[in-house]
């Protein structure tokens, strides 16, 4: 068999006549079937279907998902996005037919048990970030991030005023500036200070009657704690602007300290990073926002209620609306509570503690290569500035893609935009100290090669079934059909 024979689809693989199946004759009468699917609706021609036997088709699947990296396949440390383990037993109880068989227009007195999970899930989150309402509608952090805002706007014109400029720090991710363009904001950019944290001067001389929010991500895109916080919280709060948290870096606070006792007033959660529920190409995802009560009555519709035993639904006039379908995408909801259930109060108080401490670990492991631009300590991640490998003509990327060789994914890399070749790395805290002392080993033994062989890197990755594609082309080019 040619090496990459793997790589042909199943219509170059199939054969006139292999079978999977040997269909039964059916022996039961059918009068009328003819009517039943009346001519103009039959096929003329057999459709073109691949023809293998059960062997062959199971192989090529399961070779298939071999070909591409995973969190259940090797490490993966992509800095940002908190990729840690989910446990398959959450995979069954969002499997249980309790939840799959829910229709979401029932009733609420058919539905009380999902409705009381939500509503539990909610307080759980609510305790773990100190705010004190949550909404489990929005389908991921980008979600979360346009939904709050929308809700900050909402509270603002309560006020009697319509504030167009949203504040957000150069460091932020993407999704923070997008979110707020969407929502119909102006974006102003805070600069970093020479330390890696916002310039407070920078955010103070910014700060007018004008700005609705400060959006800031805490610890930060550069992996620190942003140790000004609250003088941060009380400056926007003295022109009437609000602090929104983006959580997405939750997992370093988590058991140690809480967003909303640090004086935020909104924030927004991944399930799919903190809370282990998959990340899942896209969707579906559940980013909830959490909220202080003054937010409270405008978050979306509907609501959970929980009065005299009894859950229902509520729909405020005060609310945003719905948005998304229903309630959001509740088997990300079960996951996460089956998490928070499993870890227990001692777990989660572990979880902040040990991703700062593998962070760090690993920092100290690595740093005689390429290191950081700032100083640390660090939370949960670290950002090398990957200059350095400017020397001999490599760049963070040909770094990145030598690193696939060796099994393991490559770092989040070119992000935040402060840190030039700039390469993130998470480890989280479900990896172990060998499964990091293995990283370190191969992470240092590319640095090596890209002194001693830049060629090697420059070249990489050289075990995969695909090469080097052409990111532009991937990206504004789909084909999204086989020629075959
Ligand atoms: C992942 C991430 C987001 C966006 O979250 P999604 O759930 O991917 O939409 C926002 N901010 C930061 C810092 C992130 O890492």
């Amino acid at each position: 068999m040619p090496k990459d024979d793997m790589g042909r689809t199943m219509f170059e693989r199939g054969r006139p006549g292999q079978r999977g199946t040997g269909a039964l004759e059916w022996d039961i009468p059918r009068p009328g079937l003819a009517a039943l699917f009346p001519d103009k609706f039959r096929r003329k021609k057999a459709p073109r279907l691949p023809e293998l036997s059960e062997g062959e088709v199971v192989r090529h699947f399961v070779n298939l998902s071999t070909k591409n990296h995973h969190i259940d396949k090797g490490f993966y440390p992509l800095g940002s996005c908190t990729m840690k383990y989910n446990p398959k037993v959450h995979e069954t109880l969002a499997r249980l037919p309790g939840f799959t068989t829910l229709h979401p227009m029932q009733p609420a007195e058919t539905v009380q048990g999902a409705l009381e999970l939500m509503w539990r899930l909610e307080r759980m989150l609510g305790e773990i970030s100190g705010m004190q309402a949550v909404s489990l509608q929005p389908a991921a952090g980008a979600h979360g991030e346009l939904t709050a805002l929308l809700v900050v706007r909402a509270w603002h014109l309560s006020r009697g005023e319509d504030r167009k400029k949203v504040l957000i720090p150069d460091s932020a991710h993407g999704t923070n500036p997008a979110s707020a363009a969407i929502a119909g904001f102006d974006c102003v950019t805070v600069k970093s200070g020479a330390d890696g944290r916002v310039d407070v001067d920078d955010l103070k001389s910014k700060l007018s009657s004008d700005v609705a929010a400060f959006m800031i991500t805490n610890p930060n895109t550069v992996g620190l704690f942003e140790t000004r916080v609250e003088e941060i919280c009380a400056a926007c709060h003295s022109v009437g602007a609000q602090v929104y948290m983006d959580g997405a870096n939750l997992n370093a606070l988590v058991g140690i300290a809480r967003p909303g006792d640090l004086g935020f007033d909104v924030m927004h959660f991944n399930l799919h990073k903190t809370f282990t529920t998959p990340h899942g190409g896209g969707g579906p995802g559940c980013g909830p926002i959490g909220v202080k009560s003054h937010l409270a009555p405008f978050l979306p519709s509907p609501r959970v209620t929980h009065h005299d035993g009894a859950y229902g639904l509520d729909r405020p006039s005060t609310s945003i609306g719905p948005v998304h379908g229903a309630f959001g995408n509740f088997l990300m909801m079960v996951r996460a509570y089956a998490y928070v259930l499993a870890m227990g109060p001692e777990g989660m108080a572990d979880i902040g503690h040990t991703a700062v401490l593998n962070a760090n670990y690993l920092y100290g492991k690595i740093k005689g290569s390429l290191q950081t631009k700032y100083a640390g300590p660090y939370m949960h991640e670290f950002v090398l500035d990957g200059s350095p490998l400017k020397k001999t003509d490599l760049h963070t990327s040909d770094f990145a893609k030598r690193l696939l060789d060796y099994g393991v994914y490559a770092p989040t890399i070119y992000f935040p935009l402060i840190v030039p070749e700039a390469m993130m790395i998470e480890p989280t805290e479900t990896e172990s100290k060998a499964t990091l002392d293995e990283f370190a080993e191969i992470f240092l033994e590319v640095w090596r090669q890209s002194r001693e062989e830049p060629d090697t890197v420059r070249t990489a990755p050289h075990n995969l079934l695909l090469r080097r594609v052409d990111d532009v082309k991937a990206a504004k080019d789909l084909v999204l059909t086989h020629p075959f």
